[in-house]
Parts: C-alpha cells; sequence; structure tokens
C-alpha cells in the first residue's frame, strides 16, 4: 500500500512518470489493480471506474522502477507537476474518472452528498448483492450518457416532487457532471502535452512523440502536425473517441468561396472558419431520398449539414477535433486520443493530395477503412511505445479492443489494417513505408507496390480477401448563397452534367 504517497511532496519533486502511474492505480493503491473478467461489462466498467473495484486492468501492475524522470530538469519537472496536480490532484489522492470528479465538484455546494443520496435522488433500488455505488453510477451514467435535455429535465423534477433534499442531491450531481465534462478535456490534454515519458535525453510527452513520428515520416508537412488537436465531448455512452475532420487549408478557397466584394470583406472579418460554419447551416435544398443515377454507382444528394449529421467523423468542418466521450477513463483513453490523432494528420494530408476537380464538381475521395485504421492503428502503437514501455498499463485499452474484434469482426479495419501495417513497418526502413502507406490511394495499391513485396512474401499463395462495401458516393448540390446575421440565405443550386 502507498495511499498515502502522492501527498508527501508538496515541493514538487515527486516524478510526473510517477503519478501517471498512480492514476492508474486509484490515488497509489496497488490492491485497486484487478484482473478484468470477459464480457460487456467491461465495457461499462471501463468508463465507469466508481469505486476502487472497477478500474479494469487487464495486465499486471506496473513496476515501481526508479525515477526515470530525467536528471537536471528541476525547473521544468516542477512547472509540468504543477499543471498536473491542477488537473489531476484533490483533496484526498488523485482524480481518475469522471464519475468520481463529478461527485467531488458536486460536494462542493453539497458537503454532504454521496452516492446513496444519487440513488435515492434517482429512485433506483439496488438489487440484492450489488454494490450500491456502482449501481448509483450505472443509474446516473444511463441519465447522462443519453445527452437528452427533456429526460433530464423530468428526472430533476421527479428528484425535486419526491423532497426537497433529493431534488437537490441531482441537482449538484448533475452540474458536477457538467464541470467533469471540462476537466475530462483538461485530463486529456494533459496527459497529452506533459513532458512524463521517459526515454529520451529529457522526458517527452505523447504529443512530441506524435510529432517527431510524423515529421520523420513526412517532413513536408510540419504544418499540420504543429498544434495539439481540440479535444471536445461527445456522449457516445461507452469508451469511444471519434476524430472530426477539418477542411484542409489548401482545400478551403476550393470548397467555398466570395463572389463579390461583400463576400470578400465578410470573409476578412469572419475567415474561412466562420464561412465553414455558415456553410453547416445551408440544409438546401432539401434533397432527402433523391439518387442521380446512370449506368455507374448511384449517387445520394444530400447538404453539408445533413452529411455532417449522419456520420460521426462530421463532413467539412471548420476545425478538426477529437471527439470523446467523458466517461473514458482519461489514462485509458490516452490511446484512442493518439490513434484519433493520427487519423486526423493522416486524412488532412490525403484529402490534400487527392482532391480533384472533375468537370467543376469537386471530387473527395473517401479513404479505405482498412488502410485508414490500419496506420491510426500500428502506427499509435509505435509512437506510443516508450509510454507502454513505462507504463505497460497504457497499452491495454487498445489492445483489449482489437483482441475482442479479432474474435468477433476479424476483418475488421482494426484488425485486419492493423496487421497489414504492422507486418510492412516489421521490416527495415519503416519511416520510408510510412510515407508509402500514406500516400497510397487504397491498399490494392500497396498490395502491389514492388518496394512492399517482401513484406506480404509470407502471405503469398493465400487466396484475397474481398469484403463488400456499401455505396458511399453522395453530391452536395453547388449553391449560391448570401449571408445576413451568420445565417445563409440561399440562391440557386446547380448540379452541372459530366457528359
Ligand atoms: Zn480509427
Amino acid at each position: 500500500m502507498r495511499a498515502d504517497r502522492c501527498d508527501q511532496d508538496a515541493a514538487g519533486l515527486e516524478p510526473l512518470l510517477q503519478f501517471v502511474r498512480d492514476l492508474l492505480h486509484r490515488g497509489g493503491d496497488d490492491d485497486a489493480v484487478e484482473i478484468a473478467g470477459a464480457g460487456r461489462d467491461v465495457e461499462f466498467d471501463r468508463i465507469g471506474a466508481c469505486g476502487e473495484k472497477q478500474l479494469v486492468v487487464a495486465v499486471g501492475a506496473a513496476g515501481l522502477e526508479e525515477d526515470l524522470f530525467a536528471r537536471g530538469v528541476h525547473r521544468k519537472r516542477s512547472l509540468a507537476q504543477g499543471q498536473f496536480d491542477r488537473v489531476f490532484r484533490a483533496p484526498k489522492g488523485l482524480r481518475t474518472d469522471f464519475y468520481g470528479v463529478a461527485l467531488e465538484f458536486a460536494r462542493r455546494s453539497s458537503t454532504t452528498l454521496t452516492w446513496s443520496s444519487v440513488l435515492g435522488a434517482l429512485q433506483v433500488r439496488v438489487p440484492a448483492g450489488a454494490d450500491p455505488e456502482l449501481t448509483a453510477v450505472r443509474a446516473l451514467h444511463g441519465l447522462w450518457s443519453r445527452s437528452d435535455t427533456s429526460a433530464v429535465a423530468a428526472a430533476r423534477a421527479a428528484a425535486r416532487a419526491a423532497s426537497a433534499a433529493d431534488g437537490r442531491a441531482l441537482d449538484a450531481i448533475l452540474d458536477g457532471c457538467a464541470s467533469a465534462e471540462a476537466w475530462h478535456r483538461a485530463a486529456l490534454t494533459a496527459l497529452l502535452t506533459l513532458h512524463w515519458v521517459p526515454g529520451g535525453a529529457t522526458p517527452r510527452s505523447p504529443a512530441e512523440l506524435v510529432r517527431t513520428a510524423w515529421l520523420a515520416a513526412a517532413p513536408d508537412d510540419s504544418s499540420s502536425v504543429a498544434a495539439v488537436p481540440a479535444i471536445i465531448t461527445r456522449r457516445f455512452g461507452g469508451p469511444q473517441a471519434v476524430p472530426r475532420y477539418g477542411v484542409p487549408a489548401t482545400l478551403r478557397p476550393r470548397v467555398v468561396r466570395g463572389e463579390n466584394w461583400s463576400a470578400g470583406v465578410w470573409l476578412e472579418r469572419h475567415g474561412y472558419d466562420g464561412l465553414l460554419e455558415v456553410l453547416h447551416r445551408l440544409d438546401w435544398p432539401v434533397l432527402d431520398g433523391v439518387t442521380l443515377a446512370d449506368d455507374g454507382e448511384p449517387i445520394r444528394l444530400t447538404s453539408v449539414p445533413r452529411r455532417a449529421g449522419e456520420t460521426l467523423n462530421g463532413f467539412l468542418e471548420p476545425r478538426g477535433a477529437i471527439a470523446v466521450e467523458p466517461a473514458y477513463v482519461p489514462v485509458l483513453a490516452l490511446g484512442a486520443v493518439v490513434h484519433e490523432w493520427i487519423h486526423l494528420l493522416v486524412e488532412t494530408r490525403r484529402l490534400a493530395r487527392l482532391v480533384t476537380d472533375q468537370g467543376g464538381a469537386l471530387v473527395l475521395p473517401s479513404a479505405d477503412p482498412w488502410l485508414a485504421e490500419g496506420l491510426a492503428e500500428a502506427w499509435s502503437e509505435r509512437v506510443l511505445a516508450p509510454a507502454h514501455e513505462a507504463v505497460p498499463l497504457l497499452a491495454v485499452s487498445e489492445a483489449e479492443k482489437r483482441a475482442r474484434l479479432a474474435r468477433t469482426a476479424p476483418d475488421d479495419p482494426h484488425v485486419l489494417g492493423y496487421l497489414i501495417v504492422r507486418a510492412a513497418l516489421a521490416g527495415n526502413g519503416a519511416d520510408r513505408t510510412l510515407v508509402r502507406f500514406l500516400d497510397a490511394p487504397d491498399l490494392s495499391a500497396i498490395a502491389t507496390d514492388p518496394a512492399l513485396a517482401a513484406a506480404w512474401r509470407a502471405g503469398a499463395g493465400a487466396p484475397d480477401v474481398v469484403v463488400p462495401l456499401a455505396s458511399r458516393r453522395f453530391l452536395v448540390p453547388e449553391t449560391t448563397f448570401t449571408i445576413t446575421d451568420n445565417v445563409p440565405d440561399a440562391v440557386r443550386a446547380t448540379i452541372r452534367s459530366r457528359d
């Protein structure tokens, strides 16, 4: 037991790396680490880590190696530690998970609040033999993760009707959840940007590892990796993260442009971000269910907001971002966040290179999912290798996902794509190989690339895997619009015949 360890050195001499380990151990209590059972509960337990027993860890406890933090960087270390403490240090122990933090924040306005008061407020009965704390978190998660404001309002009203105390308890915990979402974003950003990964001359941040790896493979592409992408909250209900794709800078004037003087003035004032935001409000003409058909593949007609609303990745977003479920325990979500960041980098480069003009229409080629997921899976694993070496538990979440998928859907891009890219990267010149993957339009180009023939030799003679994909082609008519108070007003829409 070393539960008191993290309270010992207010002077800021304890290494950050140890803190990151402690986060996985709920404030430094080794007894908290449990081997998870298989099955669906793992999904919930991984995100709903409310009590010591719920922290899901599938491999042994991280070792307690000596201070690997670089010597001689005390000032920088103290600064980083200050940032770490602000985000992760609670009055007692460390902040590790969303609902724990929601309760901590709720207690600031309602000091006697406990999980039992939430059970009462949510009118939930604890089944015989069940853990009351976990029952309360499950019930709260059931309500919060639905993002359904009317359900939340109804629950608040029901709690108030039951008693004033229940009403106050539920109000406090729901307000705590809202504040905990901001904490979750800050926690992920801190894990990504603080310098805690040992192995170099000085400790590096995971963000630096991503940058170094990207620049080694794509040195001509330094601007896209300059900033850490924004983390945004999205309540998926389960441990999930997705990239939201922005429009690459070089493509912006081709996607939407000002056609007259006042449009130019508007653009100067609001920029392309503003213009793309307006485009996301332009749901016209309404073409639901209309399909263009000729002899080839049918093309569905749609609008920017409709297309953006039907995919988790968004469409022509003003800014690239990573959307993460708030209850996804930050240390376990770090691998997913780096995975999504690689998606953003790869997709931005791919679009900037492969978009074409065909008969006046801008054609955005769709990504090959096996190529995209293979790169995100295998490359993020390589990038985070020094972090995984120092804290093996950080690798668990992504490995568990692939192991589960390999059992249920072995052709899934996260598994099959991962195996393909990993096999290619095992050879010499991994950075040169990465560029080939980065710049290939699809996997068939990779399969026939003579430079990679050696990587596929082991599979020579095996039958091809053919995976059918539904048609995903769609067309957004070229639309001319005016803007009044940031609201677009459509003037005309054009569909150019390609004959
Ligand atoms: Zn992915």
